[in-house]
């Protein structure tokens, strides 16, 4: 770490036109961590850019910076031309080129250096020229924090920073109870409240300024759509694009529902499956030793965290169910 970070800060010793980039469907951790890094990287005096694959929930829309996010599926002409000019590239958050989607190919074919400050486990370490990768670590945000700490410029971090950071190890954590939160996460916290971060508004700007239709629809996925296997200590919930019309569904409204079948006594992996722009998405819990990164790489071509992963099915939201129910019983 400290070696890399001292050769990343001599590079930022002269001012550079930066693009950071984050995974399609970016999350809090994605645009804390791409939000964060922003801020820090022009109060240094560079010229910074976030361009995200594709557009995110509106629960993040308030955060610092929003206002400069590129969205690469809305304006391919202006992302592309921006990425051409860059001198360094930053990769939050993701560690393997397909997680950017169609932006993949502008990234790869640019030979400007590029940086990977990621968690997830196995990266790809052809996908950048400096690496920042600690899968023992929350969020990609406390990676931010501890890659600007060994870089010596902790002194630099203000209020929108600790925000974004905030966001990014709060989302991740799943508000500060998996196992991968430590004190040392909770040391960082401290730092950022002390920045002025106000963590009940945040907590309530995330999690509890819902729309009624995605309250709704997560009733409705409870009561309705919830298949338990008690003798496997297993549920599925899913969803098909008919269900997600009927309740005005909107990007980020089913983030988080996985969580509530793994909430049950007993069971210890949840599967969540979800048909939305004709591909059906599936996202992957556990608790204790169980790795649902394996059974996404095996089966879904995803990956992610021993206790949460994703992948995508090329079956039906039917087929798929039938194939993880195979899973369930083979484990
Ligand atoms: P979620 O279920 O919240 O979409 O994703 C859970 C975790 O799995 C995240 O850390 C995410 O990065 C990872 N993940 C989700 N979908 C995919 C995928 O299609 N491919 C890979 N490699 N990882 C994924
Ligand atoms: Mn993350």
């Amino acid at each position: 770490m400290k070696e890399n970070a001292l050769k990343l800060k001599h590079i930022l010793n002269n001012p550079q036109k930066i693009v950071i980039t984050t995974h399609r469907g970016p999350d809090g951790d994605a645009m804390g961590s791409s939000l964060a890094m922003m801020h820090f990287l022009m109060k240094l005096g560079h010229h910074v850019d976030v361009i995200t694959p594709n557009s995110y929930a509106n629960f993040l829309h308030w955060m610092p910076g929003n206002n400069r996010v590129i969205v690469y599926e809305e304006s391919e002409e202006e992302a592309r031309k921006i990425t051409e000019e860059a001198d360094l590239i930053f990769l939050m958050d993701f560690s393997h080129i397909s997680r950017i989607a169609d932006f993949d190919s502008v990234i790869s074919n640019a030979t400007v250096t590029k940086v990977l400050v990621d968690h997830h486990q196995d990266p790809d370490i052809d996908i950048a020229d400096i690496i920042f990768s600690d899968p023992k670590i929350c969020s990609t945000a406390q990676l931010v924090y501890e890659l600007i700490t060994a870089m010596g410029l902790i002194n630099h971090l203000d209020k929108d920073i600790a925000e974004c950071l905030y966001v990014g190890i709060m989302t991740d954590t799943g508000s500060f109870k998996y196992p991968s939160t430590n004190s040392r996460t909770h040391n960082i916290v401290a730092e950022l409240i002390k920045l002025g971060v106000n963590n009940a508004d945040i907590h309530d700007l995330v999690y509890d300024s819902l729309s009624a239709s995605r309250i709704r629809l997560l009733g409705y996925c409870l009561s309705e759509k919830l298949l338990l296997y008690p003798e496997n200590n297993s549920a599925i919930i899913s969803l098909d694009e008919d269900e997600l019309k009927r309740f005005n569904f909107k990007k980020g409204d089913t983030e988080g529902i996985v969580n509530y079948a793994l909430a049950i006594k007993g069971i210890t992996f949840a599967t969540f499956i979800v048909e939305k722009d004709n591909l059906v998405k599936l996202s992957f819990r556990s608790k204790g030793d169980f790795k649902v990164n394996k059974i996404a790489k095996k089966h879904f071509n995803g990956g992610g965290h021993i206790n949460a992963a994703g992948g995508v099915s090329q079956l039906t939201v039917e087929g798929t169910i039938k194939k993880i129910e195979e899973i369930i019983k083979n484990q």
